[in-house]
Parts: C-alpha cells; sequence; structure tokens
C-alpha cells in the first residue's frame, strides 16, 4: 500500500510492528524481506515517489575539513535513495576487515565476515548481480583471453569486481513494495523527531512532517534507522528533547568516524609489450572485472589498511579529473551532467573499443583505499535549521597520515612486482613521494558514506551492538554502512545490503 502523507488529515496516527524510516536500498531491502511475515511493516519515505527539489534541499549542509561533493548533492531524497545514480560497482568485504588490527586505530568489529556471508546471496540477487561467483578461477574459464597478470598472490591478488546495471531500486522495487500486503509505504513522510521514554531506554513514538504543513504521528514496536550515515546520525543527535545530547550519544559517537573510500590516480603503468588486460576491464557480457588488491600477509607485514589498483587506458586517464572537482554543483541533476560531461562518455567509448582490441601498453593506475576510522571525521549538527525545523548536518572530513601510507605503499609494492615479472615498469606519481603526511586536496570520496553510528560491543566505543541495536535503546536499530566499524576497500552498497537482510532476519526471530 501507498500513502502520500500531504493527503492524510492533519496529526494521523499511523501504527505498525517495524517502522523503517527511509527507502533508499537498505529500508526497501529490509522492507521486503519482512514481506509475507505477520508483521505490519510501516516504510517511511521522507521524499516522492520522484525528485522533488524542495524535499532534495532538506539534504544541504556545509563541508570542512577535506574538501567533498555538496551535501546537497551526494546523496539523493525520494523513494529508491541513493540507487538514483549509484554506478553499480560491488564487491565483498575481506577476512581481514573484520580484524582487531594492532596498526590500525579503532578497527575491529564484534563480528566476523561469516556474520555477514550468508546474506550476500540474497543481497547479490537483489543488486541484479551476474552468478554469485567471486573466485578469479571461475571467470577465467568463462573467456579465454582473461589472464591474471603475473604477479605473487600472496602480495598482490586480483580481487573479483561485479557491476550491477545498475539497479534502481525506485523503479525496480516500486510495485513489489507497493503490492506488498504487510507493507505501508508513507511518502512524504519526512522523519524530524524520534521520541524516547523519559529514562531514554525506549523509543515511544516518530514525528513525520512534510512541506504541506502536514504533521503525524508514528508508533511500532521496533524502529529501524535507514537514512544513510549523514541523515541517521543528524537525526540521532537532532532527536535530543529526552537526551540532551542526542539519541545513542552519551559517548559522544554518534555522527563520528565519518569514513570514505579515498579515489585517486596515483601512477602509471607501462607495459613492455601491448596487452588490453581484459580481466582487468569491465566486460559488458561478464559484467565483471579484477583489481589488484593488496594481500592480507602484506597489510600485516607492511602495517597499512586494504586498497586496491585498478587500470585505465592511459590515453582516457591523462586527461582525467579528479571527481570532487567535477561533481561540484548543488543540484543532484546538474552535477551528473556535468559529470557525464567531463567524463567524455563518447571518447571513453571509443577508446574502450580501441582498448578491446588490445591496442594499449600504458595504463593509469587509480588507487582505492580503506579510510583510517577517524573521531574528527564528523557530522555535526549546524545551528541553521531547514524547511521542517531540523538543524542541518555538516561534514567534517578528515583524513590521516595513515591513508597516505597505505595508498603509496600498494603502488610501491605492484612496482615491485611489474619489475621482478620483467612486465615493464611502473611510475609512481609525485605525490606520494614528497613528505606532506597527508593526500592531496584532490584526493576524491567514491560518495560510500560510512560510519557516524560505528558497531561496537562496548558503548564507550560503539554506537550500536553487533545486532545493530543502540545501546542502551531497547527498540530502536540502525540499518545500513553507518553501522560500519571500519570501512573495507570495496564500494559498500553489496555489504549495506546485506547488512540490512541481516538486521530483517533479526527482527522477524523477535516477532
Ligand atoms: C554518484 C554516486 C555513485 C555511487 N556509486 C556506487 C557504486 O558504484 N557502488 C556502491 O556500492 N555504492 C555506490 N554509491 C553509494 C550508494 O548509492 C549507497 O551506498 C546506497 O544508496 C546506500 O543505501 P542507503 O539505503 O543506506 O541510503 P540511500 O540510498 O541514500 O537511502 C536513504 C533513504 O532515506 C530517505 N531519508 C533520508 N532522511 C529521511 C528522513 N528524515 N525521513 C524519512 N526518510 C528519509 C531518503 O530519501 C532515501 O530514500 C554511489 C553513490 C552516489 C551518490
Amino acid at each position: 500500500m501507498h500513502i502520500d502523507a500531504r493527503q492524510l488529515d492533519n496529526n494521523t496516527l499511523i501504527e505498525g510492528d517495524i517502522c523503517i524510516i527511509g527507502a533508499g536500498a537498505a529500508g526497501i531491502s529490509m522492507a521486503l524481506s519482512l514481506e509475507n511475515t505477520a508483521l505490519k511493516v510501516v516504510l517511511l519515505e521522507g521524499g516522492g515517489m520522484e525528485y522533488d527539489d524542495r524535499v532534495q534541499e532538506l539534504y544541504n549542509g556545509k563541508i570542512t575539513g577535506h574538501p567533498y561533493y555538496p551535501m546537497k548533492a551526494s546523496r539523493l531524497h525520494y523513494f529508491g535513495g541513493s540507487t538514483g545514480h549509484w554506478g553499480g560497482m560491488c564487491s565483498t568485504f575481506d577476512e581481514i576487515d573484520f580484524e582487531k588490527r594492532d596498526w590500525v586505530e579503532n578497527s575491529g568489529w564484534p563480528i566476523t565476515l561469516k556474520d555477514i556471508s550468508p546474506f550476500y546471496p540474497k543481497a547479490h540477487e537483489i543488486l541484479d548481480l551476474g552468478p554469485f561467483e567471486w573466485e578469479a578461477e571461475y571467470w577465467l574459464k568463462q573467456n579465454a583471453a582473461y589472464k591474471l597478470l603475473p604477479v605473487e598472490e600472496n602480495k598482490l591478488w586480483s580481487k573479483l569486481w561485479h557491476f550491477s546495471p545498475p539497479t534502481r531500486f525506485g523503479t525496480k522495487y516500486r510495485d513489489a513494495v507497493v503490492n506488498a500486503k504487510n507493507i505501508h509505504l508513507y511518502t512524504y513522510a519526512n522523519v524530524v523527531d524520534i521520541v524516547a521514554t523519559e529514562n531514554v531506554n525506549s523509543i515511544t513514538q516518530v514525528t513525520i512532517k512534510n512541506y504541506a504543513g502536514k504533521e503525524h504521528t508514528v508508533k511500532a514496536k521496533r524502529y529501524v534507522l535507514a537514512c544513510c550515515s549523514i541523515q541517521t546520525s543528524r537525526l540521532l543527535l537532532a532527536s535530543n528533547k529526552q537526551a540532551p545530547r542526542g539519541l545513542g550519544n552519551d559517548n559522544d559517537l554518534v555522527g563520528r568516524y565519518f569514513m570514505e573510500h579515498t579515489e585517486l590516480k596515483t601512477g602509471e603503468l607501462w607495459l613492455n609489450h601491448n596487452d588490453p588486460l581484459l580481466f582487468y576491464k569491465m566486460d559488458d557480457k561478464t559484467k565483471i572485472r579484477a583489481e589488484l588488491a593488496i594481500s592480507p600477509e602484506k597489510q600485516r607485514e607492511l602495517q597499512v589498511m586494504n586498497c586496491s589498483i585498478s587500470l585505465m587506458p592511459l590515453a582516457l586517464a591523462k586527461n582525467a579529473i579528479p571527481s570532487v572537482k567535477i561533481w561540484s554543483q548543488e543540484d543532484p541533476r546538474k552535477a551528473l551532467d556535468t559529470f557525464h560531461k567531463y567524463s567524455n562518455l563518447d571518447k571513453r567509448n571509443y577508446i574502450q573499443k580501441l582498448f578491446t582490441k588490445g591496442f594499449y601498453q600504458s595504463y593509469g593506475l587509480y588507487t582505492r583505499s580503506e579510510q583510517q576510522p577517524n573521531p574528527d571525521s564528523r557530522i555535526v549538527l549546524s545551528e541553521e535549521k531547514d524547511e521542517l525545523g531540523v538543524p542541518r548536518a555538516n561534514l567534517h572530513w578528515a583524513l590521516s597520515p595513515m591513508d597516505k601510507k597505505t595508498v603509496f605503499t600498494i603502488n610501491k609494492l605492484l612496482g615491485q612486482q611489474i619489475g621482478a615479472a620483467r612486465l615493464g615498469r611502473v611510475k609512481i606519481a609525485d605525490f606520494l613521494l614528497d613528505n606532506d603526511p597527508q593526500l592531496p586536496d584532490y584526493t576524491s570520496g567514491g560518495w560510500h558514506h560510512m560510519g557516524t553510528t560505528r558497531m561496537h560491543e562496548d558503548p564507550k566505543k560503539g554506537v550500536v551492538d553487533a545486532n545493530c541495536k543502540i545501546h542502551g535503546i531497547d527498540n530502536l536499530y540502525v540499518a545500513g554502512s553507518s553501522c560500519f566499524t571500519t570501512g573495507g576497500a570495496v564500494n559498500p552498497t553489496l555489504t549495506c545490503v546485506a547488512f540490512s537482510l541481516r538486521v530483517a532476519d533479526h527482527l522477524k526471530k523477535l516477532g
């Protein structure tokens, strides 16, 4: 069922068993996995079924710290959420990503990869990825032209990526959500306040508002925040009537440890001979490719974080502008247009065709790296309020010297491996060789918002427990990448969806 909350009588009371706040990748996956249960699911979406600039404006806020994409443009505020403009690149976390690594400050989850793995196959299906095959061996058999770069696996390994079409949740899952008997979707239902009991150990209701001037109340047994990292922490901080520092924030952790993946061009690979390196290029048919990832052994030995390198024909990479410089428009619709213009798709397609024919001897190296969890990298409330009266969220993105060390290390390792195999040479970018401990200003993020309600078994070190329940509050959960304790080196959506399926599974058991 779909109800536009603007059309309801003012002060309507909506009741259900589970109230999910946010209908993006996490919220929709979760709601649909609760379909055909005895639970009445109330799914609250702040926006409408289509883009609405007045609703999008609620996301506006200020950026301080390391340069980042405009707040208004880096997430989408309508049914389907940011899958309305995501790129569809997917890969899985590694075992080491969950471990407490002595050399990575603030690392260590209370769960392991084994707790998430059972949910990857369904998440894979939801995102329309191909066969559930993540080993290089499988794919090498599918195409005789695929071959591995002869590097030592215990140093650098070929990590698999799958490409989603990309699935737009707002179109693909709209009918399924609207027609599900036990899912009650409310659009234009922006949650502006979460109300707790006086002793703040339980949530009693949430307040929704829209620009039609309507205000309603939602009551449920359990509540799940699925608004993505920035809005989830904003809402917790702004819900401060019973808890002056915000909900779940007794230990000043909500909003902290905002993480991204650093992404930038870090060098060039010059081969002795032309080689199309097809296994490392996304193929339209197989929809997979490999990246060169640093092995867990080398992460331990060299005391760096997880990261990987992808290859782009140098003819393309040479003039590429960092994403953070081109994705600078406040309006997300214009941001996408500008991005496509500068990405020069015609030229890209032409060069990709040549690339397929094997004309390429030189490649740009692009490194994507895990970011060290940094408490100073955070979301804070602004003095300024949005149209619905909620303080805006400001982002201070802060990087650490460990981020640069990691990026340098994998590029050096690749250079050593390419040299030892007598394949060619690697030229490391100058900025990696200078004395500045920080990555340069043009280091981009991948639009991957993680952290801000991090998972830890100790309430003094994390906001949610191993079941994604907020410490100290018996019926408030978080679904999505804001729970990530560390960010791994892969794009987050596959794991974000797997996580929300895991929360749904837990709630089903509670009944
Ligand atoms: C340009 C771009 C490219 C990307 N490319 C990739 C990629 O290639 N691979 C990858 O893995 N990830 C990618 N991502 C990230 C991906 O989009 C997110 O990881 C994913 O959408 C997160 O899902 P989510 O449900 O947590 O958040 P969202 O999809 O952002 O959904 C949150 C939902 O909550 C709603 N909401 C927010 N506040 C409220 C409120 N107060 N009340 C009610 N509802 C509210 C929003 O309207 C929205 O529908 C990309 C993102 C962008 C912007």
